[in-house]
């Protein structure tokens, strides 16, 4: 438990800051200065880090990056990390390029839920936003999730200028899909790309436009610690979140923390990483003053998102995890 009284019980783990996309929200189109491999954390040492933190409270672990299956050997950590005694849910956020024919394995580990990133049903403007040819890739992900039966959500960041066209036909798939399609918020992170100056699609403006086609619209309760408010509307069979992430609204319920590619522990998205845990693992610290050092932080942790945010910066989402 933090000292604010949230309980922390989610682990987001970023393994990798490199991707095979270049969407323009997340970072610049030259990519960013990528991580070495021996900046990069192994798989042993996150292994190591993740028991410890399961031990103590974490139930559920999402695997996020940069790309996740970039990385070399990603499935046999994954096949590992679903062993762990305690873990209750293991779950990804993936961008779908590589991701289909892996389907079938990661539901045979015990993956059942998975997070796609998907702004726009329209190949050209795909390529827009990501600078990659990728569409059809994404979309044989999708199918290739949905058909094995995963909790699908689709991610997609609400841009001006860029999709907006593609609200309403993101929220239409929910009809014959059982997804649950999410507008986020766009939020600063973008690695030093320079269009960002001000929220201008907050959750209200995307609620509104999404009403005024759909009227009917009903909200639905929200899951525990979600970040999203939650609709449906009738006769759909999937649903709809907003995330309110830049506007910051969820920030008294947070039970997560963050692990960087670098290896930073991140109690808050904002923050810009309070323990290096990298570090303290190859100086040879055990598990128990490993856990000592993160309850330490885990107990300093800031009130909200704007708090935080007053030390921190705005480095590419790659290299946060999202
Ligand atoms: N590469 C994977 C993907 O795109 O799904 C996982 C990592 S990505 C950093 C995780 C999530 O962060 C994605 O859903 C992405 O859309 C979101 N994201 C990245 N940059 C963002 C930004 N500036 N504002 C809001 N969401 C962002
Ligand atoms: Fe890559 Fe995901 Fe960032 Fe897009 S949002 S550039 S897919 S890490």
């Amino acid at each position: 438990m933090d000292n604010h009284g949230r309980v922390i019980n989610y682990l987001r783990l970023a393994v990798t800051d490199r991707c095979n996309l270049r969407c323009f929200y997340c970072m610049p189109e030259e990519g960013i200065d990528w991580l070495s491999r021996k900046e990069l954390m192994s798989y042993e040492e996150m292994l190591l880090i993740c028991s410890v933190l399961v031990k103590h409270g974490i139930e559920k672990i999402r695997i996020t990056g940069g790309e996740p299956f970039v990385r070399k050997d990603i499935m046999s950590f994954l096949t590992d990390l679903s062993k762990l005694d305690g873990l209750k849910q293991l779950c990804l956020t993936t961008n779908g390029v590589l991701t289909a024919p892996l389907v079938p394995e990661l539901k045979r580990i015990g993956i059942n839920s998975v997070n796609l990133s998907l702004d726009t049903l329209d190949r050209n403007r795909f390529f827009a936003i990501t600078h990659r040819d990728e569409f059809l890739a994404v979309m044989d992900t999708m199918q290739a999730l949905i058909s094995y039966g995963m909790d699908v959500k689709l991610n997609a960041v609400v841009m001006d200028g860029k999709n907006i066209d593609d609200i309403i036909p993101l929220v239409a798939l929910t009809k014959d899909l059982p997804v649950s399609v999410r507008f986020i918020e766009e939020m600063p992170f973008n690695g030093g790309a320079s269009h960002y100056t001000a929220l201008k699609w907050d959750y209200v403006k995307i609620l509104e436009t999404i009403t005024a086609h759909y009227p009917e619209i009903k909200k639905i309760a929200d899951p525990a610690n979600s970040t999203s408010y939650n609709y449906h509307i009738p006769g759909h069979k999937g649903n709809i979140g907003i995330i309110a992430a830049y506007t910051r609204s969820f920030c008294g319920s947070c039970n997560r923390i963050r692990i960087t590619p670098l290896g930073m522990l991140k109690t808050c998205l904002y923050d810009n990483g309070v323990l290096n845990i990298k570090d303290l693992v190859r100086q040879g610290h055990n598990a128990d003053s490993l856990m000592a050092e993160i309850s330490n932080v885990i107990g300093k942790r800031y009130k909200d998102g704007w708090e935080a945010e007053k030390n921190g910066n705005h480095v590419s989402m790659a290299s946060i995890g999202g």
